[in-house]
């Protein structure tokens, strides 16, 4: 991995921890430009090809939320988020508005940087995965994203055009959680004109497609708080 490369935006207002962590990723080999509020962190991710944000929550000005927000409107790029609150439900806003991951200050510098790794490890994988797999087989289900097919015990199943890059979406990154605007985003892009919620009724005819007991899936995965994952584990194909 050419990890020399590798530009991380850090957006954090309090210059002991800013200085300290750009110290660590640039001793890493990464390039880091640091930001103490939303407007110069948008300039600078608009500027920079950025391959990863780590994200203070309060900061003056505009919120670690509504950058994250903004930024995914625009970009699938990583995003960290750095954050005081220690609260499962912040944690869960925090991911269900597009971050990646997060950590809890006060943070080691040792699992700050685990969870940079993990997360560009993630990333590169999943990059890998959409140019590589065409088709998908498991248990009883079999995809061809080629020629748009889907077989389940053999049989033909008909998918809407909707439904089938959904599934696709899942399969591509299997065990992913999804909240539904990552969902769309991986599925449509920008072309979905629908709102979020409508997900819940594609993954529902979905179900009754694919899964032998919709109520209790054995593909597609409810996360309770925040998405839907793909919990099939592809074969090698
Ligand atoms: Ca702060």
């Amino acid at each position: 991995m050419k990890q020399q490369s590798k530009k991380i935006l850090v957006v954090e207002d309090e210059v002991k921890i800013s200085e300290v962590v750009s110290s660590l990723l640039e001793s890493k080999g990464f390039t880091v430009f640091c930001a103490d509020d939303g407007k110069r962190a948008l300039e600078i991710f608009k500027r920079e090809q950025i391959s990863l944000i780590l994200l203070d929550l309060m900061l003056p000005g505009m919120s670690g939320e509504d950058i994250c927000k903004t930024i995914r409107k625009i970009s699938k790029v990583p995003i960290i988020m750095l954050t005081a609150k220690s609260e499962e439900r912040n944690m869960i806003e925090g991911l269900n508005i597009g971050a990646d991951d997060y950590i809890t200050k006060p943070f080691s510098l040792k699992a700050l940087y685990a969870r940079v790794e993990a997360v560009l490890r993630r990333s590169n994988a999943d990059l890998a995965s959409i140019y590589q797999k065409n088709s998908f087989h498991q248990g009883d289900l079999e995809i061809d994203m080629e020629s748009y097919l889907v077989k389940k015990k053999g049989e033909d199943v008909k998918l809407t055009p909707i439904e089938f890059r959904i599934l696709v979406a899942f399969v591509k990154y299997p065990n992913k959680v999804f909240t539904r605007d990552e969902l769309i985003m991986a599925a449509f892009g920008d072309e979905f004109e629908g709102y979020d919620r409508a997900v819940d009724s594609h993954i529902k005819n979905i179900r009754q497609k694919i899964e032998d007991d919709p109520k209790n899936p054995g593909y597609i995965a409810t996360v309770h708080g925040i998405g839907y994952k793909f919990i099939g584990e592809a074969d090698a194909s």
